[in-house]
């Protein structure tokens, strides 16, 4: 038998109806939100790949979860169940449980970063980036160079360049660097992977100067996943035990579990040693913060919900089969001569607009030319990730030109079925075809000071 696609590792048991509305209501959808995909209500998009953040469809154990969910406010069983479950995953002494990724940053930044400090990353997500600034520090990419280039193909774009970040510790003095981070799979890159190797490379460096290793830990299955395909060490092993290699080599992780948890709301935080000073300012600023210990922020349910999230994101079919998606809309766009950030990354492909829309120059957004045809052409929500989203020069309040152009398709977890991943394809050649009579791009009207895209305004400029 010969399918050129991974199947589903499950069936349906709910479905929620969702409808395309006609071209003509589309185009007027898309003028009434003044070109902003935030501004669409979710009604009117046949398929939302705006973000893999809490959008995934829970299985029927997890929504079982939901209704066994103890509801204590201090020491409830699913707390306990959770608890177990990330000890046993991750292997780590201390697990807290909060809302979402951001909270486990500000709970735990705040213990260790201050005024006149560095934290460098192998690419901070933008709330990472922003918690790390609120503490007063600084936050430093040092990505390798080939996550740069779409069409360059390597194994693991995600990587940090380590040589760079041990001449950026002495640049700034070991003593100010507060922390490294490793985030896996490297969002801002694409999606792409992190080797084990390179993690345990860089957990030797910190060792060297004696700087914590925080794993930003969102996407862990999926780079255990990828990890599994392209490090020759790790063939064999299974995602547990590649779970293991990666965590062994830090201090600490922030998760959101809206990611690869599979949940719709949460986070945590972990700590290797139960023993570290770290731990009881954890406890008294997720208390002022979150909640009582033993909630975080989350109800009973959330956290029984969680507690098998975690291990159902970790499953082998499902893990082949979410890549394997991925990989599919891939191989469709090569076969169209589509450029996009190869080889494709973990949580969604990143089409190269610029390619595309040749041109349309970067302060006339080609990534949300792309974002705003998608919609046109199939009632497809996606986003830019280009000089749209980058914004201006907080000192001259001139546009930045962005290192890429990218409009992101983020594809949710188990919502989306082989078809939707066809029309996806058929929409990006059909806007292929007719690119070059696109012409202009689009302006901004109006814009709030900081992270403009989610509620900027904008107009087609007109030829
Ligand atoms: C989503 C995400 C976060 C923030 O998590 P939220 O749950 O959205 O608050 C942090 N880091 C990475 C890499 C993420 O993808």
């Amino acid at each position: 038998m010969a399918i050129k696609y991974i199947p589903e590792p499950f069936r349906i048991k709910m479905v929620e109806p969702i409808k395309m509305l006609t071209r003509e209501e589309r185009e007027q959808r898309i003028k009434a939100a003044k070109y902003n995909v935030f501004n669409l209500a979710g009604q009117d998009v046949y398929i939302d790949l705006l973000t893999d953040s809490g959008t995934n469809a829970m299985s029927d154990q997890m929504w079982a979860g939901i209704m066994r969910g103890d509801e204590a406010y201090a020491g409830s069983s699913s707390y306990y169940k959770l608890l177990e479950a990330g000890k046993d995953i991750f292997g780590y002494g201390f697990i807290q449980p909060v809302h979402q990724g951001r909270a486990a940053e500000k709970v735990l930044f705040g213990t260790m970063l201050q005024q006149g400090k560095v934290a460098i990353s192998n690419m901070f997500f933008d709330t990472t980036r922003a918690h790390v600034e609120l503490c007063g520090a600084r936050a430093v990419d040092c990505v390798v160079e080939e996550a740069k280039d779409p069409v360059k193909r390597a194994p693991f774009k995600g990587n940090m360049d380590v040589e760079k970040m041990e001449k950026l510790i002495l640049e700034y003095g070991a003593e100010n660097v507060g922390l490294i981070v490793v985030t896996i799979t490297n969002n801002s890159a694409g999606g792409q992977p992190v080797s084990v190797q390179n993690i345990r490379d860089v957990s030797a460096v910190c060792r060297k100067f004696n700087i914590p290793l925080n794993i930003d830990a969102a996407r862990y299955a999926e780079n255990a996943y990828f990890v599994k395909q392209r490090e020759a060490e790790f063939k064999d092993a299974s995602i547990k035990e590649i779970i293991r290699a990666m965590f062994d080599c830090a201090d600490m992780f922030t998760m959101s579990a809206k990611k690869d948890t599979v949940v719709n709301m949460g986070g945590l935080i972990g700590v290797k040693n139960a023993d570290s000073p770290l731990i009881l300012p954890i406890k008294a600023r997720c208390i002022s913060y979150e909640g009582f210990t033993t909630y975080g922020g989350l109800a009973g349910r959330d956290l029984e919900a969680l507690a098998i999230g975690l291990y159902e994101g970790l499953e082998e079919d499902y893990l082949k089969y979410r890549i394997g998606q991925m990989e599919y809309l891939a191989a469709r766009l090569d076969d169209a001569g589509i450029a996009y950030q190869a080889p494709v990354g973990g949580h969604g492909v990143f089409i190269d607009a610029k390619a595309m829309f040749p041109q349309i120059p970067y302060y006339e957004f080609p990534g949300q030319v792309l974002a705003v045809e998608l919609y046109k052409e199939a009632g497809i929500r996606s986003c830019d990730i280009g000089s749209y989203m980058l914004g201006n020069d907080p000192d001259t309040r001139e546009q930045l030109q962005a290192d890429f152009e990218f409009t992101r398709l983020a594809i949710p977890r188990r919502v989306y079925t082989q078809s939707h991943f066809d029309i996806m394809a058929e929409a990006l050649i059909a806007i292929k075809a007719r690119a070059h009579e696109i012409k202009r791009g689009y302006k901004i009207v109006w814009e709030p000071p900081i992270l403009r895209h989610f509620q900027a305004e904008l107009a087609a400029i007109e030829e």
